[in-house]
């Protein structure tokens, strides 16, 4: 039997907050539960604001990085022009809201 060299090694931590946790954990971390096309995170912000729905955290331009689009359904290829399926969420709550 052949067997495949190309493992990916992951470490599947429990997500907790970790205080340890830098922002761009944070940030790397959201990006790989959130691969791929993030054309729109822009339309989103534009729809729902540079708020967090969750913690009412206010950004702008500048700290918008740290300001995410989450998927209500948690399904990422649910992406309707009118933006009901997204809620922006701040890296904080929305790693949060992905922990359980
Ligand atoms: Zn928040
Ligand atoms: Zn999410």
């Amino acid at each position: 039997m052949r067997k495949t060299s190309y493992r990916i090694h992951r470490n599947r931590q429990p997500k907790k907050a970790d205080p340890n946790k830098s922002v761009e954990d944070i940030v790397r971390e959201l990006q790989r539960a959130h691969p791929g096309r993030s054309d729109y995170r822009e339309r989103s912000l534009k729809i729902h604001g540079f708020i967090c729905a969750r913690c009412g955290r206010e950004f702008d331009q500048k700290t918008s990085h740290l300001l995410t689009v989450h998927h209500k359904d948690k399904n990422h290829l649910n992406n309707p022009p009118d933006g009901s399926n997204w809620e922006n969420l701040c890296v904080y709550c929305h790693d949060e809201e992905h922990s359980w």
